[in-house]
């Protein structure tokens, strides 16, 4: 294992840790400083997945990049989704084979780049009958040929026995048989911030916290945007001789901002996700299951939880408000447990934590949201505002690259040749992908307990060093969740909220049931020391945050 302690080429701030390509929070007045003065040749309006990969492309090119986000990095559908890196083997059946080749192609591409964002899980998938086998291996075969999937990682086949040791809760009362087969599993959120911090670490500039509400237009062409601290309401003009919108499911309101009459483009599609704690559920691996309507429901591992996902919903509203996670939506993922899974039944009441997201799918009148293609689609509009639409989490480089050569194409850009296999590896990704190793060395070197250093490992990769060296203390007493991550969150990750941190950093809120609501306040103490917070703010964090976490188990009461 290669492991280093971080590199230095860039400070995050005045008293920040030595990291790689920080994003500080502490240093965002600098930021709109540097923003405003300078001239950019793009400006990209979101910072999901597709604005972080847009940002990190056109920047390791060569391009000067500023990136704005709403709300926190990654705060949109990116840290919402399933966390799979895959190719997709159910757009097979659609027919859908070039998105499948370039899906499955990347998840080698992003394992090799952050092998802790990408980590290689078996996916089981347990059948009824030999013949339910057969014709599943039929299509694994071609979806691992399309994926150029090393021998050592091709799918096999599992007994009742096999089941038995690996999966001992599946019902082998009905399922004799088992297909696995590799996918690999990601945090979408730090996959975002670690693609942000590559794209800082070429000199791009990013700002969370930011909506911009104005796209200026001279002479007919898109010059730059206006944006506004959510924090401090000043206002920040960027001129740029690109604007580039990836605003995922706002892609089309931004889109208004440069021409009202933008004619609609999306089908919002919202999916939720359940967690509830191993103990209630123990699955090993990621389970695969068919619900009522026949689409395929996961049950995943992770950590000391099981999460549960997803519906595929038409949604009808405006992206403006998060959607609600009823108990319909809960039911709908509770129902093919109770086929899967032996033992005492999974209830609502099980439930610790949950999400919702929306899926920006590109329209297709008349088709179910199931059955609408995952493809991506690059626009340009009247002002030469590039617009990415659609897409999958998996896909983000090849869709970045489309997205940089038409902005190249429409505003003259000259772009750096593409480094391809000699592009660096991500923030972190600087290791030769033995977790287990860098585990070890964590829990061996700090004394960290093992699931702490699992976790550790998994978020951050090689950082996590960095991070065990800040300090060991827990966040919360007997939680796997350190106080030193606060800092980095802030100091690294460009947190800003109580919310960003429990949410999108450390994941308490989602994967830590016995840190949700207990890591609050030491989070808002630490925070208002680093961020020098009134007491005014404090409270309106803690109390924000807690209507959050108690709005996510609604559907509980
Ligand atoms: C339930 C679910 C499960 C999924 N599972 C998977 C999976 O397992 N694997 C996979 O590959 N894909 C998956 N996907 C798809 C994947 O998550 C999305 O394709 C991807 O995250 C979209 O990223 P994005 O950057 O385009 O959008 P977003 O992540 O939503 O980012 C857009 C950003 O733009 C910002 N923004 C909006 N308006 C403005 C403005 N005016 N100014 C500044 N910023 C603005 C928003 O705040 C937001 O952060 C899933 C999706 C869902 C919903």
């Amino acid at each position: 294992m290669t492991a280093s302690l971080g590199g230095d080429t860039r400070s995050g701030g005045s008293s920040g840790p030595a990291a790689s390509a920080a994003i500080s929070t502490l240093e965002r007045s600098r930021v709109m400083d540097r923003m405003e003065r300078e001239r950019f040749d793009c400006v990209v309006i979101g910072g999901g997945i597709s604005g972080a990969g847009v940002a990190c492309a056109a920047a390791q090119r060569g391009q000067s990049v500023a990136l704005l986000e709403s709300g926190d990095f990654a705060s949109g559908t990116s840290s919402r989704s399933s966390k799979l890196i895959h190719g997709g083997l159910r757009y097979l059946a659609m027919g859908d084979i070039a998105l499948v080749r370039t899906t499955a192609l990347e998840r080698k591409e992003i394992h090799r780049l952050a092998p802790h964002l990408a980590v290689p899980r078996w996916m089981v998938v347990p059948t009824r009958s030999r013949a339910g086998l057969l014709k599943f291996r039929a299509g694994i075969t071609t979806y691992e040929r399309l994926g150029a999937v090393e021998p050592k990682d091709r799918h096999r086949s599992w007994s009742v026995e096999d089941l038995e040791r690996e999966e001992p809760r599946v019902d082998r009362g009905v399922f004799k048989h088992a297909c696995v087969y590799r996918e690999y599993l990601t945090d979408d959120a730090h996959l975002v911030l670690a693609t942000l911090r590559s794209a800082v670490r070429s000199g791009a500039l990013a700002l969370s916290h930011a909506p911009v509400d104005e796209i200026a237009i001279e002479s007919g062409k898109a010059a730059g945007v206006e944006a506004e601290c959510a924090f401090t309401g000043r206002r920040v003009r960027v001129r740029a001789r690109c604007v580039i919108n990836a605003a995922g499911p706002w892609v089309e309101a931004v889109r208004r901002l440069e021409s009202p009459s933008a004619s609609p483009l999306l089908h919002l599609s919202k999916g939720v996700h359940i967690v509830v704690p191993a103990s209630v559920l123990p699955v090993h691996h990621m389970v695969v299951g068919t619900a009522r309507d026949r689409r395929s429901i996961f049950a995943i591992r992770h950590g000391d939880v099981v999460y549960i996902g997803t519906t595929d919903t038409s949604y009808g509203a405006s992206a403006a408000g998060w959607p609600e996670i009823t108990s319909a939506d809960v039911d709908y993922l509770l129902g093919p447990l109770r086929e899967m899974f032996s033992g005492a039944p999974v209830t609502r009441s099980d439930v610790v934590a949950a999400w919702a997201g929306l899926r920006p799918l590109i329209a297709d009148p008349g088709k179910p949201p199931h059955e609408i293609s995952r493809r991506d689609e690059v626009m340009v509009g009247p002002a030469g505002v590039v617009s990415v639409a659609g897409g999958k989490l998996t896909g983000f480089r090849p869709m970045a690259r489309a997205v940089i050569e038409k902005a190249a194409e429409v505003c003259g850009l000259a772009l750096a040749p593409w480094a391809g296999e000699r592009e660096e590896p991500l923030p972190g990704g600087d290791f030769d992908g033995d977790l287990a190793t860098l585990e070890a060395l964590l829990a061996g070197k700090f004394g960290l307990s093992r699931p702490c250093a699992a976790r550790l490992a998994s978020l951050y990769g090689s950082e996590a060093l960095v991070i065990a060296a800040m300090g060991t203390e827990p966040l919360v007493p007997g939680a796997p969740v350190l106080a030193s991550e606060v800092d980095w969150s802030v100091q690294v990750e460009g947190a800003a909220t109580v919310e960003d941190v429990l949410y999108r950093r450390i994941r308490a809120a989602l994967f830590v049931p016995e840190a949700r609501e207990a890591s609050l306040e030491p989070t808002a103490d630490r925070l208002t020391e680093l961020l020098h917070w009134s007491d005014e703010r404090r409270l309106l964090e803690v109390e924000q945050m807690r209507e959050r976490l108690a709005s996510d188990l609604r559907f509980r009461s």
